[in-house]
């Protein structure tokens, strides 16, 4: 079990199951929305990914057709994502979980648009372009 919230505490939630697909994300729009070089993402299955306070605050910006990316309206933290085509997985923020995690990143994906300050370390794979098995 993991819990986490958004800055401000507004939003809590808990996942109850694991998180897959862990990446960090360096293109364009992640950089952006997460005010960073990267984004990191992990996969939660929406049946074990529950909101404990603060639902109401969670909005919403859809930054591609069918791809909304949900933060807190008051501290402004990205939490996560949902994509109309796979309704069964949200996208968590990892930077939002407050418990240690056991799994581990698998990739850096869209490496090929990193911001030219940024200087990649670690040994997992890297990807011009999302990873192989997406
Ligand atoms: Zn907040
Ligand atoms: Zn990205």
């Amino acid at each position: 079990m993991y819990r986490g919230g958004c800055l401000c505490g507004a939003i809590r939630f808990e996942i109850t199951g694991g998180i897959r697909n862990i990446i960090y994300c360096h293109c364009s729009r992640c950089r952006k929305a997460q005010g960073s070089a990267f984004a990191t993402n992990g996969i939660v299955e929406s049946k074990d990914f529950k909101i404990l306070s603060g639902e109401k605050e969670l909005t919403g910006f859809e930054s591609s057709p069918g791809q909304t990316k949900y933060f807190c309206r008051h501290c402004g933290s990205p939490m996560l994502s949902k994509n109309v085509t796979k309704p069964e997985q949200v996208r968590v923020r990892l930077g939002t979980i407050e418990s240690d995690i056991e799994e581990r990143p698998a990739a850096h994906i869209f490496v090929s648009s990193k911001a030219n300050w940024e200087d990649i370390c670690g040994d997992i794979p890297q990807y011009d372009a999302y990873e192989p098995d997406r």
